[in-house]
């Protein structure tokens, strides 16, 4: 079937192998920004405050998800936290095994009580717990690129 064929009838549609080349630019707008720079920058993590119903947000948002109100400050908070549900992966992406299984945690943030965060744990699978206390671990500030990636794990 060629790419112009008329394709009348659902039941005849197949599909084609291949790759497309796709370039694109990711933004992280304007609230995820600052989050990362200052993780980035200065390893410091950044929350907000809804200044109209105090729902507190990490990372830091610029617009408040429950009462849709602006928010223009952020606020330093220390990254730790505690654990309020973990679960362990023992497959890849590709559905191979992993060589070690890796815990990701549901970690309630230090300063914004509202807000969780989902990030790997650097705990084996039969010390993690719910209610442990955790601490973010950074990259060296020279291999920092401004992402996710730049927290490694949180650790206990
Ligand atoms: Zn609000």
């Amino acid at each position: 079937m060629a790419l112009s064929e008329r394709i009348d009838r659902n039941v005849d549609l197949t599909h084609f192998e291949g790759k497309i080349p796709v370039s694109y630019v990711y933004t992280y707008g304007l609230g995820l920004e600052k989050f990362f720079r200052a993780i980035k920058d200065k390893g410091e993590f950044l929350a907000s405050k809804c200044p109209e119903c105090g729902t507190t947000y990490f990372p830091c948002r610029i617009f408040c998800e429950r009462c849709f109100s602006e928010i223009s400050d952020t606020y330093k908070v220390p990254g730790t936290g505690r654990v309020e549900s973990f679960t362990v992966c023992h497959l890849n992406m590709d559905g191979t095994k992993k060589e070690t299984p890796q815990v990701v945690g549901l970690i309630r943030m230090d300063g914004a009580e509202d807000a969780t965060f989902v990030h790997l744990l650097d705990i084996s699978p039969s010390r993690a717990s719910i209610g442990m206390r955790v601490k973010p671990v950074l990259k060296p500030k020279k291999e920092r690129e401004g992402s996710i990636l730049d927290i490694i794990s949180f650790k206990p």
